[in-house]
């Protein structure tokens, strides 16, 4: 370990990358500053899984309890027919479950690691990186709210749409358009949900669900196949019409979802694809998390990819004396998992969002003979049991920094 004291990094996002890099180089010595672009913490989203690797983070860091405790409630996943009739059903406790162990909701996991970093890590909320120049020794920031700093080394953890990104690296990054877009909000609670995360696909490539919280209310998302990108320049209002639209006809709560949009304090609408950068440092600038290799939610792995390259990255800074070396060991211990994780199956997504009636009743019945008894049996003489989590943490190793 070498001697960070005297070393002053700047993170730009306050999600999930941002402060567990800052967990970690505060840890080391480092002294850290954070820049959020919003006022406040970003709280909203859907259900997140911390397993495998994050999962094995999360107890080094001493939070695996606090993520416990804040447990959504989800038993398992359901697949809904036309009727509202259940087609397929995979239980959490089964050895093939959409549902992990520790299931949380993102704002939930978002506040436990403020908490935890809030004291050793300055946080500015309301400002952003507005210009940076990097100089032989320092990095020299000027913020939007016209305050100037230098900084030893900055890191963009700023999303899937950094604009710290762009900033350092221009063009040469790629978005990558997977032809699907999703909105997330949050909904009235109702007698008739329950504690299942419920998926309902309906004709012309839609898909609804409903997920249960610890909040009292539910999480729903709709999800829709679409060639053309050009929904991202709407205002929230004209979003919230192409929603309506989209939802229109699409049977079981598609109406409740309608009539819940005006009023939904989060509603989140954006596009889904992946970012694919050739590099994630330039000089004394890197990036993790979603800013540098956005996996999407379709993997299920966001958060776990934030969690290691933000524990990577911190270590391998805290063992190298120069920054250059630290950048390539990240990168290349990294790299390898990023583009693991971000190989999607063949077909997905289109696989799974059929045209018609046929092809929806068709998944369904795909989807209730992997739920079968004698299927799920199968699959359990080949699964550990209930290390399927511990297992996946072997995705990448860890290595011990401290
Ligand atoms: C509001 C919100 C809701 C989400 N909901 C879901 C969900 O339901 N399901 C799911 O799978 N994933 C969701 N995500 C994405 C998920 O958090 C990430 O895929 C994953 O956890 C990796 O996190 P990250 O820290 O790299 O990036 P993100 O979680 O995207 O966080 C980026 C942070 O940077 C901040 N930021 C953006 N631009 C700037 C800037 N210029 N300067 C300073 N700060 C900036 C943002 O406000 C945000 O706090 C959501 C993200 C956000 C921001």
């Amino acid at each position: 370990m070498i001697t960070c004291k005297s070393k002053k990094v700047l993170i730009s996002g306050a999600s999930i990358a941002g402060p567990t890099l800052a967990f970690w180089l505060a840890k080391y010595g480092f002294s850290v500053t954070i820049v959020e672009r919003s006022a406040s913490l970003r709280l909203g989203g859907q259900n997140i899984d911390v397993n495998g690797p994050a999962q094995k983070i999360a107890q080094k860091m001493g939070i695996e309890a606090s993520i416990r405790a804040a447990n959504t409630g989800e038993v398992g996943l359901q697949f809904i027919g036309q009727d509202n009739q259940v087609t397929a059903a995979f239980p959490k406790e089964g050895p093939v479950s959409g549902t992990q162990e520790l299931e949380i909701l993102r704002g939930d996991l978002v506040n436990i690691l403020y908490d935890c970093t809030k004291h050793d890590v300055i946080y500015r909320f309301g400002d952003s990186i507005n210009a940076l120049e990097q100089q032989a020794d320092h990095v020299s920031v000027t913020f939007s709210s016209g305050k100037t700093d230098t900084f030893q080394f900055v890191v963009a953890a700023d999303g899937v749409r950094s604009s710290t990104r762009r900033l350092v690296f221009g063009e040469e990054p790629v978005f990558k358009y997977l032809g699907l877009y999703t909105a997330y909000l949050t909904i009235p609670r109702e007698q008739t949900d329950n504690n299942w995360w419920r998926w309902y696909t309906a004709v012309d490539r839609r898909i609804i669900m409903l997920r249960p919280d610890n909040q009292g209310t539910m999480r729903a998302s709709v999800a829709f196949l679409e060639s053309d990108e050009a929904y991202e320049k709407l205002s929230p209002i004209e979003q919230k019409l192409v929603l309506k639209g989209k939802l229109a006809g699409a049977g079981w709560e598609a109406n409740r979802i309608i009539d819940a949009l005006d009023s939904s304090p989060d509603v989140y609408f954006d596009k889904i694809g992946q970012i694919k950068a050739p590099r994630w440092s330039d000089g004394r600038v890197a990036m993790i998390g979603d800013a540098a290799y956005c996996p999407t939610p379709l993997t299920g792995k966001g958060t776990t990819l934030a969690m290691v390259g933000a524990y990577l990255l911190a270590g391998e800074l805290a063992s190298h004396e120069h920054y250059q070396d630290a950048f390539i060991a990240y990168e290349n211990r990294m790299r390898p998992y990023v583009e693991a994780v971000q190989q999607l199956p063949p077909g997905v997504p289109w696989l799974v969002y059929p045209k018609t009636k046929l092809g929806v009743s068709t998944l369904n019945t795909v989807a209730g003979i992997f739920a079968s008894k004698l299927i799920q049996k199968l699959v359990g003489l080949f699964t550990p049991t209930k290390s399927k989590d511990e297992s996946k943490g072997d995705e990448i190793t860890l290595p011990d920094y401290a």
